[in-house]
């Protein structure tokens, strides 16, 4: 992997284009390598968590798991595995691959499901995390040398600090801001991005709108005064990089030109994705939970269900990149069933980016952002109930709105929809994450 000094030329397609475009028959056999070294480690350091595993599920030896189809059978360790380890072996749990006086970073988990799970990383791990961030933000056209805007927060959750060290290590002028504070906040990064003017900006969605909002209260206009053309993004910007867990940053990939799916770093994670209910693996284009076994990290994880869902690509890329992609759909938590009233069965999961992608194409609600919520009934129920804010001055008739809402969600997802239309600014609004699904006992 290429150090810091020794950047790829800015004119080079790719940031590591022996490894992105190697052919899909020796990227298996490279994962298959890499996978039976994890596997040795396993029993022979031991990593104990790891062990119990196998040795369950009948493997025991490091000899009787070296390819793909061998892994693909094994059952999968989710967070709560995570979790009772740290909690028999304080405060570390027994799954880490490596000694504690050789990490230099920690990180948790948000905690949504539960008390949240330790994240470490050596020096090694960091710059394992680097390579393959910096393969996805040369796939966006950041090269070395121009400056990136960024509102990722810091502190417990380390998303911020790889963030910004990556960009450091790509010899990036990282301009940090944190997510919206305050109002005094808000103006002191937006005078700044005015003085520098950044190459890029990558804000998450919601701080992008505060934010755009703000320096439009301001009196200017982001595009012409910031560079700033980000704000109000739409829902499909979701898909430009597989933003899951932190426990496999940026090895999840990023959108090349083509825009159907992120290209994983498969030399640096096996990734399976299988069906929610089943636990199968899913066909071509069919949407799944991830399943990611990471190959080159000191501390790394087998199997492990990161509880997201994401819908597979498989067809070759014309860009030339071997590595499959895959869109980023979702959480599994987020996931709203809706039942068909015929068969009383489960006819789709509906998630945020779902009703996002069906709202925004209602151009008259983009106010820059679409803002709604989804309502999770107290049992499945056979109609999804949305929640959708109008501005009354752009919108002369919310009924006829929500109908054809509701129809749109039929011809698209075969379900029935309810769009309670409500006045602009009545939901909450987030400065990072937007919880846009609620629980019905919240009304
Ligand atoms: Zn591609």
């Amino acid at each position: 992997m290429p150090q810091a000094n020794a950047m790829p030329p800015a004119g080079q397609r790719f940031y590591a284009p022996e490894i992105q475009t190697l052919s899909v028959e020796r990227l298996r056999v490279l994962q298959e390598e890499r996978l039976r070294r994890q596997i040795g480690r396993i029993f022979s350091q031991p990593i104990p968590l790891f062990r119990r595993h196998l040795e369950a599920a009948g493997v025991k030896d490091a000899r009787e798991l070296g390819t793909l189809d061998d892994l693909a059978r094994l059952p999968t360790l989710n967070k709560n595995d995570l979790r009772a380890s740290e909690a028999e072996v304080p405060p570390f749990g027994d799954y880490r691959g490596s000694a504690p006086a050789t990490w230099v970073r920690i990180g948790q988990t948000t905690g949504s499901s539960g008390r949240p799970t330790l994240i470490v990383w050596t020096r090694r791990d960091l710059e394992v995390d680097y390579a393959a961030a910096s393969r996805a933000r040369w796939r966006w056209g950041l090269r070395p040398g121009m400056s990136f805007a960024q509102a990722h927060p810091y502190a417990l959750y380390a998303g911020g600090w790889h963030m910004s060290h990556s960009l450091e290590r790509m010899s990036v002028l990282n301009i940090p801001t944190g997510p919206p504070a305050s109002e005094a906040h808000m103006r002191r990064a937006v005078r700044l991005w005015q003085r520098l003017r950044p190459d890029m900006f990558r804000l998450f969605g919601n701080a992008g709108v505060k934010y755009y909002e703000e320096a439009e209260r301001m009196g200017l206009e982001p595009a012409r005064d910031l560079n700033f053309h980000k704000a109000g993004d739409h829902p499909s910007s979701q898909f430009d990089a597989v933003s899951a867990g932190l426990e496999a940053l940026g090895m999840l990939g990023s959108q090349c030109a083509e825009k159907r799916g992120a290209h994983l770093c498969e030399d640096l994670v096996i990734v399976d994705v299988v069906d929610l209910q089943t636990g199968a693996p899913v066909a071509n284009h069919r949407r799944g939970k991830l399943i990611v076994t990471i190959l080159e990290k000191d501390n790394f994880l087998l199997r492990y269900d990161l509880e997201d869902l994401v819908t597979l690509n498989l067809d070759p890329c014309p860009c030339g990149e071997t590595h499959r992609r895959l869109y980023y759909d979702g959480r599994v938590s987020d996931a709203v069933p809706v039942i068909d009233p015929a068969s009383g069965r489960v006819a789709r999961e509906i998630l945020p980016i779902d009703a996002a992608l069906v709202l925004y194409e209602f151009g008259e609600l983009v106010a820059p952002s679409v803002e709604y919520q989804i309502v999770r009934p107290k049992k499945p129920a056979a109609e999804l109930h949305l929640r959708v804010e109008y501005r009354p001055e752009r919108v002369a008739d919310p009924t006829a709105l929500a109908r054809a809402i509701g129809e749109r969600f039929r011809e698209r997802f075969a379900i029935r929809a309810r769009a309670e239309m409500l006045p602009w600014g009545t939901l909450p609004r987030f400065d990072y994450k937007a919880a846009r699904v609620v629980g019905a006992a919240d009304d």
